[in-house]
């Protein structure tokens, strides 16, 4: 999978993708990315890439033209069109049905705005979904770039190692996951529950099974209604 970020700060984001799992996908070549400075495309003296709002009001808005000529220069050498997202607070709100979606493009292009957002036209002419990271406000996409490529990229294959799988853990199959423990067999008089050192699957399957959904219901009883209605409908 490819993503370009159109950012006005790409290190921010850069330097956090080249860590850790995401990090060791990019060297496999599993995963691309490019970090694109939108502010290289200004065509302005002093590389302004935002003016004035028309109609007065607070901030400063991004111009579409920088942002525009950013895109098209991923778009000039692109194999196929990219999935274009625009991050904002006004967007549709991820969740894990969401990354799923999405994990499944060859690539996407990621808009971070800033200041007080980018101008509408922009967003009309090249964005295909505008995605929220949650119900408040951030200073930029940036943060939210990082919290979306991080879901969508760990769900593509080779991404993660089997021991690292995604498939039981929470919100992949509606449930939470289940509790889990390491060494020490003691810690501070706390013991691991016995089931599993049992060494019996069948049994230690159930037993989380049943930690999962005592654990949905009681910290998340939206999430086992939604399921019960899915599998009414
Ligand atoms: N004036 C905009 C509004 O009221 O909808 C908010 C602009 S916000 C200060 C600046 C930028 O941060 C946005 O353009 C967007 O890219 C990003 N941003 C802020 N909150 C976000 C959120 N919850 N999810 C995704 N992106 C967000």
């Amino acid at each position: 999978m490819k993503i370009d970020i159109l950012t006005l700060f790409p290190e921010m984001v850069e330097h956090a993708l080249c860590q850790s799992i995401i990090g060791r996908a990019q060297k496999k070549g599993i995963l691309e990315f490019g970090f694109i400075n939108i502010r290289d495309y200004s065509q302005d003296k002093h590389r302004r890439v935002d003016d004035y709002p028309y109609g007065g009001g607070n901030g400063m808005i991004m111009q579409p033209g920088p942002i525009y000529r950013a895109y098209k220069s991923v778009l000039d050498t692109a194999a196929v069109k990219p999935f274009v997202i625009y991050m904002s607070p006004q967007g549709k709100v991820l969740n894990q049905s969401l990354a799923n979606q999405l994990s499944k493009n060859e690539h996407i292009v990621i808009l971070c705005g800033h200041y007080e957002g980018i101008d509408e036209r922009l967003i009309e002419e090249i964005v295909d979904l505008e995605v929220s990271i949650g119900d408040y406000v951030l200073t930029g996409g940036e943060i939210p770039a990082l919290v979306l490529c991080d879901t969508v990229c760990r769900l593509v294959p080779g991404v993660l190692s089997c021991e690292e799988s995604f498939a039981d853990e929470s919100h992949y199959s509606g449930l939470l996951e289940y509790p889990q423990y390491t060494r020490p067999l003691v810690f501070r008089g706390r013991e691991v529950p016995d089931v599993l050192l049992s060494g019996h699957h069948a049994n230690i399957e159930k037993w989380r099974l049943e930690q999962s959904i005592e654990r949905t219901r009681k910290r998340r009883p939206d999430m086992l209604e939604k399921g019960r209605e899915a599998a009414d409908e």
